[in-house]
Parts: structure tokens; sequence; C-alpha cells
């Protein structure tokens, strides 16, 4: 036995394993040529953050357009940042975007698929296998510096203005002797394990990233930490493990890892592994004062995906909208596929903006307003009763008494070739709704400036004869052109425009002060279809209330 396997077998005395009996366990994946295998890897750090459900959209699309496989895997080592249910938070706000991963760690107790355990507490023994190969071979030896040795070394490095960190003469326990390694442990020192780095700073190491374009950064002389005093992995170490076992063919993730490829290359190739391709995406940018920063988790309330919920986006429209960031395709591709399933979009990494893709309210709204625009009154009263329910319990109430009149008020201007666009997110509906539910206030009705208070007086005390329910759009506004003549008002706009001198106003005026009375507003969906739903005797009572106050 060599001093090297002594020293390794001392350092994993429970290591039974050995690496080729992992690969033999998780074998190349048999999938279709040019399939993705592609993941979702977060830390449970807290609430599932707008970044986290971009790169999985990104990560879901690439596999599913070419029948591969997403999976998902929970990136735990780091227990003093985890944050209670967090995972499951995280799983479930993938799930109800659509975006459920095909095999992963599922919360407690749940894995799927033929390549886990996904939890990364739960690969110890794995990690293990391979640190305890790698000191066999010399690669990777144990490292007893304490804080305040590195810290001293540090300070030594800045103040001769060198490059810090564990490399070259600083690293001095790559210099111990496999012998006298194993007598620092045997004493009882605690210990890191460190990659006896193969590089030279003076190389370069040159990579294709597929959204960044090739990249050439120093190659990494750093003998970094694989796994620190308890035995658990760090992320790069985890990340080469991880991805090379369970087959992830494109690692797409955010650019803060960018400077993090030589030490992954590096990483994989100390360890035999075929290097994945690497896709790295710029973070999402919001414009302020005419300025781009980064979405800030603590100064912007729609970096948390739970905002999109609270304030009602439907799914549909914050998928929508992430995909017309992450593409600058998508937006035409989806004006010539107006039906068709936004995963079936072809997505090409390649495309995608090297400079950040920018977030913006109001365009989602605008999206999010034409696809609710096309939802049948059915969808639309069952997501507002839903979100109702959790967020606004006043308005549900509301709803809930009368089913079937809360769903004839989101029927109004439902379907038909030009729908309209008055609600974006459920959030709207109490204010688009209120006026079905409460009397407008008759003192505090503006009526146009261009009509004398007589004149409103007479329209609203006239109206109420000719009004009938069963009328139809057609016919109830030709009642109101055949009250016109008798009011001073031009039946028609086109004779009225011709001249207008000649009249108080025209047939759209006297609908307008209708309007105003029923509903307390100047824009409203079809005036005709609102008072149906109201009834004749309310539409009277706030006629009459209206008239009252002149
Ligand atoms: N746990 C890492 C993170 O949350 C994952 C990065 C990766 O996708 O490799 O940033």
């Amino acid at each position: 036995m060599s001093a090297l396997d002594t020293l390794a077998d001392r350092m994993f005395p429970d290591v039974t394993h050995t690496p080729e009996e992992y690969e033999a366990l998780y074998p190349a994946r048999q999938l279709k040529e040019g399939a993705r295998v592609t993941r979702i890897a977060p830390s449970p750090t807290g609430y599932l953050h707008l970044g986290v459900l971009y790169a999985a959209t990104i990560n879901y699309l690439t596999a599913k357009s070419t029948g591969g496989v997403f999976y998902f895997r929970l990136e735990d080592t780091d227990s003093k940042r985890e944050v209670d249910g967090g995972a499951e938070d995280i799983l479930a706000g993938l799930s109800h975007y659509g975006l459920t991963p095909d095999e992963g760690y599922g919360g407690p107790g749940k894995e799927t698929g033929n390549y886990g355990p996904h939890r990364q507490s739960d690969r110890a023994e794995i990690y293990h296998t391979y640190v305890k190969d790698l000191v066999r071979k010399g690669l990777a030896y144990p490292c007893f510096c304490t804080a305040e040795q590195l810290n001293a070394v540090r300070e030594e490095q800045e103040s001769r203005k060198e490059r810090t960190g564990y490399y070259g003469a600083a690293a001095v326990c790559r210099r111990l002797s496999p012998e006298e390694a194993l007598q620092k442990i045997e004493a009882g020192l605690h210990y890191v394990v460190r990659l006896r780095s193969p590089g030279d700073e003076s190389r370069r190491v040159k990579f294709d990233d597929m959204v960044k374009g090739t990249i050439e950064m120093p190659e990494n002389d750093q003998d970094l930490v694989l796994l620190k005093t308890d035995g658990i992995p760090t992320y790069h170490f985890a990340h080469a493990i991880d991805d090379h076992l369970m087959r992830t063919t494109h690692v797409i993730r955010g650019d803060e890892w960018i400077s993090s490829v030589p030490i992954h290359l590096q990483l994989f190739q100390v360890l035999g592994f075929k290097p994945p391709k690497y896709a790295h995406i710029s973070p999402i940018m919001k414009e302020e004062n005419g300025n781009k920063r980064k979405l800030s988790k603590r100064k912007d309330p729609e970096a948390a995906v739970r905002y999109f919920t609270e304030e009602g986006y439907p799914i549909q429209s914050v998928m929508e909208y992430l995909l017309t960031i992450a593409s600058s395709g998508f937006e035409d591709w989806r004006k010539c596929n107006p039906a068709a399933d936004r995963f079936s979009f072809p997505f090409n990494l390649k495309k995608m903006s090297v400079s950040g893709a920018l977030f913006d309210l109001d365009k989602l709204n605008d999206v999010s307003k034409n696809v609710v625009s096309a939802m049948d009154a059915d969808a639309v009263t069952r997501y507002i009763l839903e979100w109702a329910a959790q967020y606004n319990q006043e308005f549900h109430a509301k709803l809930a008494a009368d089913p079937v009149f809360a769903q004839g008020i989101f029927s109004i201007d439902r379907g038909g070739s030009k729908p309209r666009k008055d609600i974006g997110k459920w959030s709207d509906a109490p204010d688009y709704a209120a006026y079905f539910y409460q009397r407008p206030d008759p003192t505090g009705l503006e009526y146009p400036e261009s009509l004398h208070a007589a004149d409103i007086k007479e329209i609203l005390s006239s109206y109420p004869p000719v009004y009938d329910p069963s009328q139809d759009r057609q016919q109830w506004f030709d009642a109101i052109k055949a009250l016109c003549p008798a009011l001073g008002f031009c039946p028609e706009v086109k004779e009225y425009k011709k001249n207008p001198d000649g009249y108080k106003g025209h047939a759209g005026d006297v609908s307008t002060v209708l309007r105003i009375a029923v509903t307390g507003r100047r824009n409203t969906p079809d005036l005709c279809s609102i008072m149906r739903l109201l009834g004749k005797e309310e539409i009277l009572a706030r006629l009459q209330a209206a008239a009252s106050v002149l």
C-alpha cells in the first residue's frame, strides 16, 4: 500500500465504493441525438426569485425543445443560509408556472429518476468517494492551515501587491508529504481537502459560452477547497460531480458564475470527466431614471415570484412575458402562432440577449391584458374568485354572494373580434367591478363640461320611460337616438359635425350622460349590457339619484 493510499484510507475510512461503481450506476443517458439534459439547481435560501424562475424557464425550454430532460437539484450545502421550507416554496412555484421537472428532488422523502439522490446533503458518500480517489492519486490533499494563518498569508500577499489566494508559495500544505499529513491527522488537527491545481496563471483557457460567445481567461492555479472541514463539498466541486453523474449536457445558469468556469473546467479535467456545454444568462435588469440596473431582491417587490401571484397575474401572462424577454423572436412567433403551446417555440440559446433582459411591469401588463382578453368569462370569473379568496376577502364575499351576477360582470364585451383590454391582473378586478356593487355618489359625478346641468337633468329624467331591458344593443341605442330631437341633441354624429352650433350635442353625449349616472365613469364596457345586468329597478334608482342633485 502506498503512503497516499494510507492517507486516503485514513481520511475516508467509511468510503467503500469506487468512482467506477458510480460511473456504472449512473450511465450515459439513452436519449435521441441532440437531446439536452438541463437542470435548475437552486439553494434553499429563501422564496422563489424571478431570476430562478427565468433560469428555470430557459432550462425547461432547452430540454423540451430537444426532447431532453429537465431536472431539479437542491444545492443545500450551505446550511447557514438555508431557510425552512425554502425548497418547497421553490418547487411549488416552479410547478405553479408549469415548469415541473422530469426528475429530481421533489420535497422531503421524494425523489424521481435514476440519477439521484438530487439533494446535495444526501450525496456525501459520492463526494467523498471521488475526493478519496483524488487523494489516492495525489491530485488532492488535506490542508491544515487555520483561518488565522490564511489571513496572515493574504495580508502578506496584499502588502507585496500580489494576487491573493492559496497557490504557489502560499500553498504550504501542498508540499507536505503524505506521511507528514498523516501525522497531523493523527494529532487531531482539523483540515479541509484541496485540489492540487495543475493550472498555470500564465496560460489561458478558452471556451465557447452558448450565450456570451468565446471567452478566454487565465487558467486557475488556486488550490481550491473541495471539501470543507465538516466534509461538505464546495459549490465548485459538487457542481462537477453532480453535473457529470446526472449526465447534464448543458449547464445554463446565472452569469455570476462565469468567472468560475476556469475552475470548473479544471475540475472536470482532473476528474477525467467530459465537461458540459455552458450558457451563462445575463441577469434581469430594470430601468430606473434612464439607467439600467440589476433587479434587486431588496428594492424591487417584483423580484419575488410571489409578487405576481399576490397581484393576480395569470400564470400564462408571466410565462409569456418571460419568454418575450428571454428571446427577441418570441413576440413575432406568438403573433404567427397565437394558439400554439408556448413551449413549442423554437428557442435558441445563442439568440439570448448578452447584455441582460429588461423587465418592465408596463409591458407585462400589456402582455397580460392580451392574455386575459382572450380568456372566456368562465375562466376569468374562476381565476378572479380564486385570487380574491386569498387576497381580497371582501371582494370575494361580494362575488360569491351571487356567482351568476359575478360571471355576468366578466362576460360583458368578452369574445368577439375586438375584446376590451381592461384587466391585466386579477387585482384590477375589484376596481373594474366596483360600480356593479356600489352606486356611484350622485354628488361626485363629472359630466362633460360642454353640457349644461339643466340639459343633463332633462336627459336623466326623459330616459326612464324609454328604457326596456329586453332591448338588444341596437334597439337600446335607437331608443336613445329617438330621444335626441326632443332634447335638442342630434341623433347622428355625422350630422352634428356638419352643424355643431345647431345642437346641444349628439346621441353619444346622451349615452355618456347615462353612462356617468349609472357607473360614475366615462369609460366602461358596453353600457346596454351593464344596464341589463344591473336590472331596471337599479338603473332607474341610479338615474333618479343622479337627477335629484342637479
Ligand atoms: N446553487 C447555485 C445557485 O443557486 C446553482 C448555480 C448553477 O446553476 O450551477 O446559484
